[in-house]
């Protein structure tokens, strides 16, 4: 099975700043080798949490990084509005399969169009 942040021979894992073909390894990225990786993040292990509704599949979400204080909306068909019990909201991107934090969620509703998370999910070049 192959690393799930390795798209179209690039590495999109959340830890690097953009996705990149400079850190990826086929003989790594394609098997279970992955795991290894420094730059592999396991999303699936991640502590669950009952106090996101709807959603349990992105982990704890951090509120002092990824709470936001009113609705955002991006046209990306990626993008995720979700409610937390404090009454703050979460954004986060099916691609990344992550929560964003603020500065991220500005990009995406701004520049949603240029992000290179959404060409390679929609394999546009
Ligand atoms: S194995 Fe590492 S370099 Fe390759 S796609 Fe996964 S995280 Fe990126
Ligand atoms: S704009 Fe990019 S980062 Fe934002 S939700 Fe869409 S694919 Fe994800």
């Amino acid at each position: 099975m192959p690393c799930i942040w390795y798209k179209g021979g690039l590495c999109t894992s959340p830890v690097l700043d953009k996705p990149t073909a400079d850190v990826t390894l086929p003989s790594r990225c394609l098997s279970q080798g992955y795991t290894t990786c420094r730059f592999f993040k396991d999303v699936s292990t991640s502590p669950t949490t009952s106090d996101v509704r709807g959603s349990r599949e992105y982990g704890r979400p951090i509120l002092m990084i990824h709470g936001l204080n009113k609705p955002m909306k991006s046209d990306c068909k990626y993008f995720r509005l979700l409610n937390h019990e404090s009454g703050s909201y979460l954004a986060a991107c099916e691609v990344l399969k992550r929560y964003l934090n603020m500065y991220e969620v500005s990009l995406c509703v701004d520049y949603w169009n240029d992000c290179p998370f959404r060409k390679l999910q929609d394999k546009i070049p």
